[in-house]
């Protein structure tokens, strides 16, 4: 569908959904226009130092702008972690502070993928596809850490790797 390089390079931003983006902005703009227009007609006491005053108003803005890309960037990480979308948006929401962006950063699981032999939900770290023992990154055929595709050696105990270069899956399949 997509060529793998684009995902590499767009990937962050396509991780944030265009209606995050729109009630950022619309965030952004409600806040500037309650603390310019309407917070200084409500109180009577004299404004505050004008530079003062523009640095604030900006953050409260900025900050209620990135209160939603984060609820963005959130619905569309949890799925591919095989998290609750909607449980981790609430959590978002209702945790002042981005309290719950934190939590979800601190919890959130590793990647889930497709196998691509056989559909089975597996996740970044795993070598081999535990339903139907598809070989899902290069690994040392001796001690079973991952491996570049180019390395001649394991970096790891330097076993050489020219001689597993048939995947599990097929040499299972040789005996
Ligand atoms: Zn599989
Ligand atoms: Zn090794």
């Amino acid at each position: 569908m997509h060529e793998p390089q684009s995902i590499t390079v767009n990937d962050d931003v396509r991780m944030i959904p265009a209606w995050s983006i729109v009630a950022a902005c619309l965030a952004f703009v409600l806040v500037e226009y309650y603390f310019w227009l309407i917070l200084p007609a409500q109180h009577h006491h004299p404004p505050a130092a004008l530079g003062l005053r523009i640095y604030f108003n900006l953050s409260w803005g900025i900050l209620a702008a990135l209160y939603f890309l984060m609820m963005g960037y959130v619905s569309k990480d949890a799925p591919r972690r095989g998290m609750s979308t909607r449980f981790w948006l609430l959590i978002c929401f209702v945790m002042p502070g981005g309290i719950g962006a934190v939590l979800y950063f601190l919890l959130r699981m590793p990647e889930v993928s497709l196998c691509p032999a056989c559909g089975t939900h597996v996740q970044s770290e795993f070598h081999f596809c535990p339903q139907c023992n598809y070989q899902l990154t290069a690994s040392c055929g001796n001690c079973f850490r991952t491996v570049r595709a180019t390395d001649q050696y394991c970096t790891r105990c330097g076993h050489e790797l020219a001689s597993d270069q048939t995947p599990a899956r097929l040499r299972v399949l040789d005996r």
